[in-house]
């Protein structure tokens, strides 16, 4: 099938904390070193185009981050290289210090990661948070035009969203969380105007990303029990605008490291490797953090030597530290302790030919990273806490040989994705020391099993996927926030529609009847449209085209309206009694061929939601979620895919969108309001059209009409009518005026 590519008006610009290259001054000339990182390499994607990629920008990226190179070095330079412009952020180190290790790495971090015990709340942190991300939307304000997206990245930056929000009110922006957002009752240890402040500054964005749905919905909580604004599923609904929150688990390269597998530097390097060490293999590689459970994973392999006195010497653990932040004393102190407790257990278990751990505190290139993932049988990886994790996700992609077995902390945002692993909790020495050993003695059927389902998954969403998962929730957004935006009706509007209306030769009038000819009781049957609203639309049924569109049956319609000279359209459509037949008619159905398109939204959501299938009948699809793995998780889901396929389903498709219990059906042949409405329009040449209505069932009215149709929400509900009135008594007061031809004042 031919694939759609979206190209986006105006240029992508990524913010994140620090540039993607080392600009280095050689002479005269800068030349600019990039790195190969997974969101340099996603970001780039979106610039050249990619299969599985269908937003393209035309323009370079422009990229705005700090540099520590000098303003002098770099004043008018040209920074840019064939794929990227960068626009350097300059930072003063010593107000670098406060914000960045300070702020950020002193207070943040450790409490994103559930250390609050190490975080520092330093007023001078905060000033300087807020001083910095100001140097970065000054740098902004010199930077965006019209149309660009700006897509900001991490907790350095969670002030920049709202800045440019105000700023800059029809720029597309999106942000993406990289680290976990913690529960309610960590992030409220933040002195409260920082925490307002900081979950403010993230609501500027149309979009705001996190890794899990754990995440998602810390961060709700936080934007309900900090701000009081609640959210329907996903959005969250602000004043005048929505904010979609939600999960892109970020992923890696998928194809780089698993073709990486045949690469001759890591044959050779996996050949050595599987030469020097012990028959069975185990392998772990973190940068030096206390998230990253470096002594309870030590702890657990001791505990595994201690259980397994069979598996001695027969096993090599290398365990690769990659330096980080050392020169912060408690950093060095972490060290300090896992060289000892590495000592301490060689020492312990050790012999003359046998060295139960191989510590090595360094980085590693890639070709030796992807040469030692591959000899492996096991990979440890046993944070405490992680935002994601790409450790294990690149340890499994790079077995194309289907051999290993990943061995994962349930606290690592990987988790959520990988059940195939053996899921462990880094705090249970003997769960860890027993997982080992299942690993050490699973079958090579087993293993290749449980690889290959996780290659799927990580294959299907790569980093590339996520990128443009991510974009298109952004175009989706964007989508809607035009269509709901909240118009209250004005005097001049009301000019401007009886004008209209005495112009006008053929007018015809769309009424819901619940909420709108009459107002909301309690009793149902109790809701009796008044003498007064009677007349009036039998005035208006006089000389123009009157339809009441309801959800209600054809013998309560009949009753209260009866003897009106109006067409009534019953149970959403299904029903219609025209005015010059006096008779009710079901509708017909209609033809077929929808269901193609249908079904990739409907699988798209199986993807998303684990548990969940697609039933097809003979009329129509069903999404079930009855068998999801989370309910909470899939409710969301559901109402996601419901708003989706809501905008995607026009109203000459015929189709209706059915919530049933755990089930959303698509179905054909049946009716909405908004097809009731189409098929009165199509049979007249009307030059006046109005619709009001307070229901979400009306949305499907408001969605049919043609944009020049008078579409009015009852109520201050979200709405893709062009205008809202307050409540129902207005109802009157509107349609009097336009009977009177006169305008109301407000
Ligand atoms: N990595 C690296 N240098 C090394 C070893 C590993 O850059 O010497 C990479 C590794 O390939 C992975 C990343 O560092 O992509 C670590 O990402 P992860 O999400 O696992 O942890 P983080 O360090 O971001 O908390």
């Amino acid at each position: 099938m031919e694939k759609s590519t979206t190209t986006p008006k105006g240029r992508l610009i990524l913010v994140a904390y620090r540039l993607p290259f080392k600009i280095k001054k050689e002479g005269d000339t800068i030349n600019l070193f990039q790195n190969s990182g997974g969101l340099v390499s996603a970001v780039l994607s979106l610039a050249q185009g990619r299969e599985s990629t269908n937003i393209q920008f035309h323009s370079k990226i422009q990229w705005v981050g700090y540099t520590d190179n000098t303003r002098e070095e770099l004043e008018g330079q040209e920074l840019e290289n064939e794929n990227f412009k960068a626009h350097p952020v300059f930072i003063p180190d010593d107000l670098n210090n406060d914000y960045y290790e300070g702020f950020c790495n002193d207070l943040l971090w450790p409490l994103c990661h559930y250390f609050p015990s190490l975080a520092k709340f330093e007023d001078r942190y905060w000033e300087a948070y807020k001083e910095a991300n100001m140097l970065f939307f000054e740098k902004l304000c010199d930077t965006i035009q019209p149309d660009d997206t700006i897509w900001i990245h991490d907790y350095q930056l969670m002030l920049l969203p709202d800045l440019i929000r105000q700023r800059f009110p029809n720029n597309k922006i999106g942000y993406f969380f990289h680290i976990p957002f913690p529960s309610f009752e960590i992030f409220r240890l933040l002195p409260r105007r920082w925490r307002e402040a900081l979950v403010d500054g993230l609501l500027g964005a149309d979009v705001v990303g996190f890794h899990t749905n754990d995440y998602v919905e810390s961060f709700l909580k936080a934007v309900r029990m900090i701000l009081g604004y609640g959210n329907k599923m996903h959005y969250v609904h602000l004043n005048n605008r929505i904010v979609k929150i939600d999960s892109f688990p970020i992923s890696i390269d998928y194809a780089k490291f698993h073709e990486a597998f045949d690469d001759p530097e890591v044959t050779q390097i996996r050949a050595d490797a599987r030469n020097s060490l012990k028959e069975k293999i185990i392998f772990s590689v973190d940068r030096l953090d206390y998230s990253k459970g470096l002594l309870h994973r030590l702890h657990g392999y001791e505990r595994f030597l201690e259980t397994c006195p069979d598996w001695h010497a027969k096993v090599s653990f290398v365990m690769v530290v990659v330096p980080s932040r050392d020169t912060i004393e408690q950093y060095q102190q972490m060290k300090s302790e896992i060289d000892q407790t590495v000592g301490r257990i060689n020492a312990m278990y050790g012999r003359i030919d046998w060295q139960p751990i191989i510590y090595q505190y360094r980085s590693m290139p890639f070709e030796e990273l992807v040469g030692m993932y591959t000899v492996s049988d096991v990979a440890l990886i046993t944070p405490v806490r992680d935002g994601m994790n790409l450790v294990c996700k690149e340890y499994v992609a790079s077995r194309k040989d289907l051999r290993g077995v990943l061995i994962l902390s349930e606290m690592a945002g990987a988790a959520a994705e990988l059940g195939e692993a053996c899921i462990i909790n880094p705090t249970d020495n003997l769960e860890i020391a027993t997982a080992i050993r299942n690993a050490l003695e699973m079958p090579v059927e087993e293993q290749a099993k449980r690889i290959k389902a996780m290659q799927n998954r990580l294959s299907a969403y790569d980093v590339f996927t996520w990128t443009n998962d991510f974009f298109t929730q952004m175009t989706m957004m964007e989508q809607e926030q035009n269509k709901l935006r909240q118009n209250f009706i004005t005097q001049q509007d009301m000019k401007e529609i009886s004008n209209s209306f005495n112009g006008a030769s053929n007018r015809i009038f769309f009424f819901d009847y619940d909420g709108t000819l009459v107002s909301i009781m309690r009793e149902p049957s109790d809701a009796v449209i008044s003498d007064e609203m009677k007349e009036l639309v039998n005035e208006l049924a006089k000389s123009n085209t009157v339809v009441v569109i309801s959800g209600r049956d054809k013998a309560f319609l009949e009753n209260v309206l009866g003897n009106l000279p109006v067409h009534v359209v019953a149970e959403h459509g299904a029903l219609v009694k025209t005015r010059e037949s006096g008779q009710w008619h079901l509708n017909e159905s209609y033809e077929d061929g929808w269901k193609e398109n249908i079904r990739s939204i409907l699988d798209l959501y199986v993807q998303r939601c684990p548990g969940a299938f697609v039933e097809e009948k003979e009329t129509s699809l069903a999404w079930h979620f009855r068998t999801a793995d989370d309910q909470l998780y899939a409710q969301r889901r559901a109402q996601e895919l419901t708003w989706q396929l809501k905008s995607f389903i026009q109203p000459e498709m015929h189709l209706q969108i059915i919530e049933g219990n755990m089930v959303i059906e698509v179905k054909k042949t049946a009716f909405n309001k908004g097809t009731a409405a189409r098929m009165f329009l199509d049979k007249g040449d009307y030059d006046f059209i109005m619709a009001m209505g307070d229901d979400t069932t009306d949305e499907d009215m408001f969605e049919a009409l043609p944009e020049t149709a008078y579409t009015i929400k009852v109520g201050d509900a979200l709405s893709v009518a062009r205008k809202h009135i307050r409540n129902q008594m207005e109802v009157i007061d509107l349609l009097k005026s336009i009977r009177d031809g006169q305008t109301i004042a407000r």
